[in-house]
């Protein structure tokens, strides 16, 4: 048996996608769902795995860096908010959500006694949406061929001014 434990929350933001052929390279907004599913072989003494309360409490910075802001270059000039150096897609952003995650279990020793980060299943729209399962690390690998923001918006530059 395995027993996984999952919470739902909402985020507003917005992006762009640099070097995007379609609509995806204008400025434009979702309404983000994540699910964070947390996977527990331990039982505490009033029968949680951890508290629903708790897993809030490891999400919150997760929101506090996504929730109502622009993320569109690498400047961020409209938030003054730490930015992920790639583009904002579903994916990218579930790589960083795990790893927020990771990071808040390790400080919250005592909550996280058994627990681990399962899933993070984040929807951009209400039919499209990623699934990162924290299985193995080879996934992270293939991150080495993901070009920076700051790459693609030179690329975009440079498109430009030989459109011109
Ligand atoms: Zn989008």
């Amino acid at each position: 048996m395995r027993l996984f434990i999952t919470k739902c929350f909402e985020f507003e933001m917005s992006h762009r996608l640099a070097g995007h052929q379609g609509n995806c390279a204008n400025l434009h907004g979702h309404s983000y769902k994540l699910q964070v599913t947390l996977e527990t072989n331990t039982l505490k003494r009033l029968g949680m795995g951890i508290d629903f309360s708790d897993v809030k409490k490891l999400v919150q910075p997760v929101l506090k860096k996504y929730d109502h802001v622009c993320i569109t270059s690498i400047d961020n000039k409209y938030t003054n908010k730490p930015y992920i150096q790639v583009n904002p897609t579903a994916e990218m952003m579930a790589a960083d959500i795990m790893s927020i995650i990771k990071d808040e279990l390790a400080q919250y020793a005592e909550l996280a006694t058994g627990v681990r980060v399962h899933k993070i299943t984040l929807w951009e729209t209400s039919t499209s949406y990623v699934e990162l399962v924290n299985e193995n690390e080879s996934w992270y690998v293939t991150t080495d061929s993901v070009a920076s923001v700051q790459e693609l918006i030179k690329e975009e530059e440079e498109n430009e001014t030989h459109n011109k």
